[in-house]
């Protein structure tokens, strides 16, 4: 089960690299082969095993021998430890049918927010509704139900004076998911992780990339989702224990 949970997970990221290439492009998301982005060559099977293909021809095109991104890898590896990880928390088909994609849409999103600087509406609000229906089978607490909206309000505060320059909207789009999906207390754990690793890549940049100032965007949406990642597979919480969240 381990094994094709990791195999699912090679393939899950295999069909993200793609979809990051093609969603918002006008090209469609799931009719058409995939082709070089150089020389516009078919692939063939070959040439789209996750993983292996990429060091079999040493990161190249087999048929122009232009290089390959190594996107396509770091998803692909990306995508399989976190199968692996999905599965270890959660073995019962369904549950891992549920996380697997709520994972997957997560991955996504960084790649593309990474690409695009752009968070897809349709991701942010497919997440949301997932976390809806994990909100829905707890039972619907008010904290579960309230951790979407607290957790997601200092974001879309931060959008709202700046007018969308300082944070993306689409960051607290993905955070209202967020809350849903992990709880108040594990939430705002991942939260605060973000804004730690933010600031932390965003003065290393600073320091270490010339023409960057204050004023570049750096995307978010990874550092929510590392964020989210540590609490959630490694149940990173450092709030539990607040007496005022057991009210
Ligand atoms: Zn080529």
């Amino acid at each position: 089960m381990l094994v094709a949970a990791a195999l699912l997970g090679a393939i899950g990221g295999s069909f993200l690299n793609a979809l990051s290439f093609r969603l918002g492009t006008g090209k469609s998301v799931l009719r058409g082969r995939s082709r070089c982005m150089r020389c516009g060559h078919t692939l063939g099977v070959l040439d789209l095993v996750p993983v292996f293909s990429y060091l079999f021809l040493r990161g190249r095109c087999r048929y122009c021998a232009s290089k390959v991104s190594w996107q396509y890898p770091l998803v692909e590896v990306a995508a399989t430890v976190l199968a692996v990880g999905i599965y270890y928390r959660n073995p019962e088909p369904l549950l891992f049918a549920y996380w697997f994609v709520v994972w997957m849409l997560l991955l996504f999103v960084v790649v593309y927010d990474l690409r695009h600087y752009i968070i897809p509406w349709s991701c942010s609000g497919l997440l949301a509704l997932l976390g809806l229906v994990h909100v829905w089978t707890l039972g619907f607490d008010a904290w579960s139900f309230a951790a979407g909206p607290l957790l997601a309000a200092p974001l879309l505060l931060l959008s709202l004076v700046s007018r969308g320059t300082w944070m993306g909207w689409g960051d607290g789009a993905l955070e209202l998911g967020l809350g849903w999906l992990l709880g108040l207390t594990m939430g705002l754990t991942g939260f605060i992780l973000a804004f730690w690793v933010g600031a932390a890549v965003g003065i290393a940049v600073l320091i270490l990339k010339k023409g960057y100032t204050m004023k570049s965007e750096l995307p978010f949406a990874p550092f929510l989702v590392l964020g989210a990642g540590v609490a959630y597979f490694f149940h990173a919480d450092f709030f539990s224990t607040l007496p005022i969240l057991f009210l």
